[in-house]
């Protein structure tokens, strides 16, 4: 039996209750093989995989608060420090209902590879709560969010953990838990990231991920002779990553026609307003079925068939597995050649291995969405130099490491042999550098 097989059997066998963090480490360990095979009896020696599929911590915690109707509430609060060898862990958190250890498990492994594509000095983790901040009042997030840093406090700070947002965890939330902290510890440091601009936080971040998904489109088009101009395009979810993406990808020429949020989507064939989407999202925290009763060319459908239009390119920008098998036949069968993921694994593997095989040109989130984290380590590198950098600086800094990753990516993946498979080449290229700093560190 292989190496990695070996370990992905342990990692099921010890982690029974965790699908999707088992999922998470088949995809890598898969992919990884013949970098692994090509060095075994150097990693073996140092158990180099046994200790990379296990995290450094993972606290949890009870995080108790008061609602508006003076009643004590309980929710779950979680940090995973999974992997320190290349920098302060890294990674955001999660405010969802459907948070568990298996899914910040997922997050944190697949933040360790994301991060090291970046080739910034940062670490993987991920953390997060089962809170769902829908519906809940600003008081009532406030309590929580101080509740919730309260115990989190302990384990953070600027060269230790440097947590950030994700679902459910915006500017409101990172300025509540930065208050809180700044409060229990007395420290005014970039021990959080996604700040807001007057205290701290970098130009550019709010925007990253999405703007950073479209330069990794645009450096795919370009090294496959194609352009963006045109395209027709759809963007499932409406949150920070989706909503940016359009931007950008409207700023290029491309045709974006369809959003959604976990209720539905919209179709819009004379193309998304993403001003209305912005008011609906983030102005009023609306639905975005509101859309279909603002403009009038649009259609709202109640579930999740957006991957049923027919499209060039597809971003998934909303949550994990959220594209499957029979949504990739689907896209493929209405034309679309390109699939680039802007949420952590939102395609399933079926669909992923699926879309490889079929030759639509696919890249994974740990690269495609990296330009939110890059950024969050600007914001570090900012707080630290006491220093602020424009926008246009940021978002310079922020388009060459696209390319850097791009680069890298498609460089592992043709020394493997395998030019076009893009997941290999940017799980190796994460690996590698892990796995050299893993070594050289000894066995800690
Ligand atoms: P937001 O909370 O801002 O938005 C999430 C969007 O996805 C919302 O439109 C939400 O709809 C939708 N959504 C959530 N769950 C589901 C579901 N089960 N089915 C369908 N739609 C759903 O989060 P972000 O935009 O920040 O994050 C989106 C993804 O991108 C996540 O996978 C995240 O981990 C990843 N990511 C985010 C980064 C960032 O910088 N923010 C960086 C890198 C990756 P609704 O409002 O109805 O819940």
């Amino acid at each position: 039996m292989s190496y990695t097989q070996e370990i992905y059997e342990r990692v099921v066998a010890k982690n029974p209750h965790e699908p999707e963090f088992c999922q998470a480490v088949k995809e890598v360990l898969d992919s990884i093989e013949l970098a692994v095979s090509a060095n075994e009896e150097k990693y073996r020696r140092v158990s180099l995989l046994e200790r990379l599929v296990e995290p450094e911590r993972a606290v949890s915690f009870r995080v108790p608060w008061y609602d508006d109707q003076n009643v004590v509430r309980v929710n779950r609060g979680y940090r995973i420090q999974f992997n320190s060898a290349i920098g302060p862990y890294k990674g955001g958190l999660r405010f969802h209902p459907s948070v568990n250890q298996s899914i910040l498990k997922f997050l944190g492994f697949e933040q360790i590879f994301k991060n090291s594509l970046t080739g910034l000095p940062i670490g993987g983790g991920k953390g997060g709560s089962d809170f769902d901040p829908k519906g809940k009042s600003d008081r009532e997030v406030m309590l929580f969010c101080q509740s919730f840093m309260t115990e989190l406090f302990k384990y953070v700070g600027a060269d230790r953990d440097v947590p950030a947002g994700d679902i459910g965890v915006g500017g409101r939330e990172v300025g509540y838990l930065y208050g809180q902290y700044k409060r229990l510890t007395g420290m005014y440091e970039g021990v959080l990231t996604g700040k807001a601009i007057p205290f701290g936080g970098s130009l550019g971040r709010t925007e990253a991920t999405g703007y950073g998904l479209i330069y990794m489109l645009e450096q795919m088009m370009q090294h496959s002779g194609g352009t963006l101009v045109g395209k027709t395009t759809l963007v499932s979810g409406s949150g920070n990553v989706a909503i940016y993406a359009v931007e950008k990808a409207q700023a290029k020429g491309m045709n974006v026609v369809a959003m959604s949020d976990s209720n539905g989507y919209i179709y819009d064939p004379k193309g998304i307003k993403l001003d209305v989407v912005k008011d609906i999202k983030e102005v009023r925290r609306g639905r975005i079925k509101e859309y279909a009763e603002r403009v009038d060319s649009a259609i709202y459908t109640e579930g999740k068939g957006i991957w049923t239009l027919p499209c060039e390119i597809a971003l998934p920008c909303a949550t994990q597995n959220e594209l499957e098998l029979e949504d990739m036949k689907t896209l493929l069968a209405n034309g679309c050649q390109v699939v680039a993921e802007g949420a952590n694994m939102p395609t399933t593997r079926e669909a992923t291995d699926y879309a490889i095989e079929k030759g639509i040109m696919f890249m994974p989130g740990k690269a495609a969405n990296a330009g939110g984290v890059a950024t969050s380590a600007l914001e570090m590198s900012q707080n630290s130099m006491r220093l602020s950098w424009t926008f246009e600086e940021v978002d310079q800094r922020l388009q060459r490491i696209m390319a850097d990753i791009y680069q890298k990516t498609s460089d592992a993946a043709n020394r493997y042999g395998q030019p076009h498979n893009f997941v290999l080449g940017a799980n190796i290229a994460g690996f590698e550098k892990i796995a050299s700093a893993m070594t050289a560190q000894g066995v800690c």
